[in-house]
């Protein structure tokens, strides 16, 4: 007997006919004779439109009430998935967070989780019920609901499954698996049949949505096997794991982000310390700093500039503006950019890697405004609007479409 986690997202319980699809999936694996936790997403846009109903009322809503809001939506999905699989005969539980044992810190809106207390989980499997959990929320310490940032069902699904030494954790959405690129922007994007928790990692970060960067630094970290597949159509999907097979490609997929902004702080003094003063003045309040980029000092002054996540541009900008030390230095936000990226871990051994990257984007005409590389990844900032050609150029030059 085997224990299997399976987790849907949204577009896979979007309506009536794809929740009974997904019961169907989960009663299939039940009847095979395996226990089955099930974790699901809020239904379709539910937790986007949610959103928009808070910003019609307040734009800014405490993090506590948007929590409170948001984790309707999965409350929603496991109630009708219970009741598909109730009328598909089979026993069967649906569990909030909370319920299920879920502990998180209580940073509302990105809690992280710290435990799992396992106790009902099993009692209800022992009891061979199939147990239909609410991905994406918790309970913290003022037994106050909590969520865990945008994605955050894959997390909870990889937990469970850590927590628990499940046999399998299957993260099932409306695409076949990992692919080169987002495929629903590259025609040719190649679904890739292995892939490592580092590059997986790198991808999520980088902006491939398929699964969330945290879910996959729990998988690493527990050593927890995914298996990324589709639950509209059955064929194989992707494996995530330690170690893959050697594959010929070297570079495993191009991301776009864009949940990205530039502030630049212009004619700032050419002194020592500077940096350090902006960059910690950021972190003490919580913001994660990207690519950094330092003008060549010129009558005394320079230029930095650096990227930060959009929901952060705002508060960076207010935090520098009301900072003596940058004396009269222009504080500059930009929103309209996207950062593109290629991951892979063969880049290191393969030289010419960046200039095959930026041949594609002049051969489309495209401008680079910042560059950032590591042994892994090599990223460029450019304009927003150029972000889906950037993506399908550098796709073309390192994934030629075989004729
Ligand atoms: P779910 O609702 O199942 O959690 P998401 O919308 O969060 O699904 O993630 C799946 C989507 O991720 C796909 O529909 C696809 O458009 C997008 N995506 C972006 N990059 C990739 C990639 N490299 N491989 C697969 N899908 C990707
Ligand atoms: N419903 C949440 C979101 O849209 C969580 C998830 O889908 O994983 O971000
Ligand atoms: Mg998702």
């Amino acid at each position: 007997m085997s224990l299997i986690v399976q987790k849907f997202g949204g577009s896979s319980v979007a309506n009536a006919e794809r929740v009974m699809n997904v019961a169907k999936i989960v009663t299939d694996t039940y009847k095979a004779g395996n226990d089955v936790i099930v974790v699901v997403s809020a239904q379709g846009d539910t937790t986007d439109d949610l959103i928009a109903k808070a910003m019609e009322i307040n734009q800014k809503p405490s993090k506590r009430e948007m929590d409170m809001l948001l984790s309707s939506g999965e409350q929603i999905s496991i109630a009708l998935l219970a009741m598909a699989i109730e009328k598909l005969g089979c026993p069967v539980i649906s569990l909030l967070g909370w319920q299920a044992g879920f502990n998180t810190n209580s940073t509302y809106g990105s809690a992280r989780i710290k435990k799992i207390n396992t106790e009902r989980l099993k009692n209800e499997v022992n009891k061979k019920k199939i147990v239909v959990v609410a991905g994406f929320q918790g309970i913290c310490k003022y037994d106050d609901v909590t969520t865990l940032g945008r994605g955050g069902s894959d997390s909870s699904a990889v937990a469970i499954a850590a927590a628990l030494h499940a046999d399998r954790c299957q993260i099932f959405t409306d695409v076949e698996g990992v692919y080169t690129a987002d495929p629903r922007k590259v025609k040719n994007a190649e679904k890739l049949s292995e892939i490592t928790y580092d590059e997986m990692l790198e991808l999520a970060t980088l902006g491939a949505q398929v699964l969330n960067n945290r879910s996959v630094e729990i998988a690493k970290k527990y050593n927890v096997e995914l298996e990324v597949l589709s639950s509209l159509k059955r064929a194989n999907g992707t494996i995530v794991k330690e170690v893959t097979k050697m594959e010929t490609m070297y570079i495993r997929g191009v991301t776009k982000d864009s949940n990205v902004a530039r502030i630049s702080i212009i004619g700032v003094k050419d002194v020592p310390g500077i940096a350090f003063k902006i960059f910690s003045r950021l972190a003490a309040s919580n913001i994660n700093v990207d690519i950094i980029l330092q003008s060549v000092g010129r009558d005394s002054t320079k230029d930095i500039a650096f990227t930060v996540s959009r929901d952060n541009a705002e508060k960076s900008v207010e935090l520098l503006e009301n900072y003596d030390v940058l004396g009269g230095a222009k504080i500059k936000c930009d929103t309209d950019v996207a950062k593109i990226s290629v991951v892979g871990a063969g880049m290191e051994s393969h030289p010419g890697t960046a200039a095959t990257m930026f041949e594609a984007l002049y051969g489309a005409d495209i401008n680079i405004q910042m560059i950032s590389t590591s042994e892994i990844k090599i990223s460029v900032l450019i304009d927003s609007k150029d972000a889906d050609r950037a993506v399908s150029a550098v796709h073309a030059a390192f994934f030629p479409e075989v004729s």
